[in-house]
C-alpha cells in the first residue's frame, strides 16, 4: 500500500512548486480570504501553507488524508467539476512523500492536528488554532531519494514555486496572498504580496495584474470580453508594442485553473502573427470559461493541459476577440 503511495504520488507531486499548487487550491476551494505560504529552501525542506477558510473537523481530519477522499465530489459527477480538487489524492500523495501536518479549526469544533510521514498516519491531538488551515510539509521527498536527485538548485524550484502562487493570485484576485521566505528561520522575507481586491471583475483583474506584471503591463493592456456559443473569454491582453523581452508572459486559465496548453498558446501566437515576430511573444491574462462538461481538465494528473470538446470552438474565440481588440487599438 505504501509502495503504490508513492509511485501514484510521484505522478501528482512532481517538485515542491506542485506541492504548493495543491495546497493553495486547497484553499481556495475552502473559501479563504487570505492565504500565506511559507517556504525554506525552494520548498524542499518546508512548505507551509495557512488559510482562513472552513476548515476541517476533528474527525474528518484522517479522512482528508486518505487516498481518493474528497468533500468536493459524489463520484455520479466526474465531468462536473467546479472546484479545483477533484481526486482527492492531494494530501494522500504529499503524506506519502514528506512529513505532513495537518492543523485545523471548523466552525463550532475545537482546533486539531493530524500526523503524517511516508504515509503513516499518527491519532489526531488536540492543538491550538483560531480558525482556518495551516498544512505542513515538511522534508518533501525524504521518502522518495529517487525523486530527491530531480529537484533543482533551491534558487529554480524558488522560482517555479513563485510562479505557480502568481497564477493562482491572478485567477483569484479577491483572495489576498503572501509569498514568504524563510530558509534560516526567523520571520523570512515577503517575496510576493498581494491585498484582496475588491470592485467588479476587470477591476479587480486589472489591479491584480498590474501587482503582478506590473503598471507598465496594465497600461498597455487591452480588455478582453467576447462570447462564443458557450465559450466566455475575458481579461487583459497587452498591446504588440509592449514586451517583456525575450520572457514568455502568458497566463492562461480554463475555468480559472491555471493550464498550460499547446492549442491555446498556439491559438494566441496566431492572433497576433501579423504585429510580431516569431522571437517575441505576446503577453496575456486570459481566462476561458465553459459548462466544465465541454472541457477535461483531467488529461494529466497535475491538471494542467485541458481538452476541449470542441477545441476549433476555443480556437476561434481566441483569435477572433484578440485580432478585434487590436483593430480597435489601431492594428
Ligand atoms: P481534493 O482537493 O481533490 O478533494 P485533497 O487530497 O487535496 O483532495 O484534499 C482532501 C480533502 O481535505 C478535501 O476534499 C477537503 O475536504 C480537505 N481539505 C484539504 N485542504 C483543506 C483546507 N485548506 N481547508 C479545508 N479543507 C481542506
Ligand atoms: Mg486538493
Amino acid at each position: 500500500e505504501s509502495a503504490i503511495n508513492r509511485i501514484a504520488a510521484g505522478e501528482v507531486v512532481e517538485r515542491p512548486a506542485s506541492a504548493v499548487k495543491e495546497l493553495v487550491e486547497n484553499a481556495i476551494d475552502a473559501g479563504a480570504t487570505r492565504i500565506a505560504i511559507d517556504i525554506a529552501e525552494g520548498g524542499k525542506t518546508l512548505i507551509r501553507v495557512s488559510d482562513d477558510g472552513c476548515g476541517i473537523a476533528p474527525e474528518d481530519l484522517p479522512l482528508a488524508l486518505a487516498r481518493h477522499a474528497t468533500s468536493k465530489i459524489d463520484g455520479s459527477d466526474l465531468l462536473n467539476i467546479h472546484s479545483f480538487g477533484f481526486r482527492g489524492e492531494a494530501l494522500a500523495s504529499l503524506g506519502a512523500v514528506g512529513r505532513l501536518s495537518l492543523t485545523s479549526r471548523a466552525a463550532g469544533h475545537d482546533a486539531a492536528r493530524i500526523r503524517v510521514s511516508g504515509s503513516r498516519i499518527e491519532p489526531v491531538q488536540p492543538a491550538a488554532l483560531r480558525s482556518g488551515t495551516v498544512v505542513e510539509l515538511a522534508d518533501l521527498f525524504f521518502a522518495t531519494p529517487a525523486r530527491l536527485k530531480f529537484m533543482r538548485t533551491d534558487r529554480a524550484e524558488t522560482q517555479a514555486i513563485n510562479d505557480v502562487v502568481k497564477r493562482l493570485a491572478m485567477a483569484e484576485p479577491s483572495i489576498g496572498f503572501t509569498l514568504r521566505d524563510v530558509s534560516g528561520g526567523g520571520e523570512g522575507r515577503v517575496t510576493f504580496r498581494a491585498d484582496a481586491e475588491t470592485g467588479d471583475l476587470f477591476d479587480a483583474l486589472h489591479h491584480r495584474l498590474a501587482r503582478i506584471l506590473g503598471r507598465d503591463f496594465a497600461e498597455n493592456a487591452l480588455k478582453i470580453d467576447a462570447t462564443r456559443e458557450e465559450l466566455r473569454l475575458f481579461g487583459y491582453a497587452a498591446l504588440p508594442t509592449y514586451s517583456r523581452g525575450a520572457a514568455v508572459a502568458q497566463y492562461l486559465f480554463v475555468n480559472g485553473r491555471p493550464v498550460r496548453d499547446r492549442m491555446l498558446t498556439g491559438a494566441l501566437r496566431a492572433a497576433y502573427a501579423d504585429f510580431l515576430s516569431r522571437e517575441r511573444h505576446p503577453v496575456a491574462a486570459l481566462f476561458l470559461d465553459c459548462d466544465p462538461t465541454l472541457v477535461d481538465v483531467n488529461v494529466h494528473p497535475a491538471k494542467s493541459e485541458v481538452r476541449f470538446r470542441d477545441p476549433g470552438l476555443a480556437r476561434g474565440l481566441i483569435v477572433s476577440a484578440l485580432r478585434h481588440a487590436l483593430a480597435e487599438a489601431g492594428h
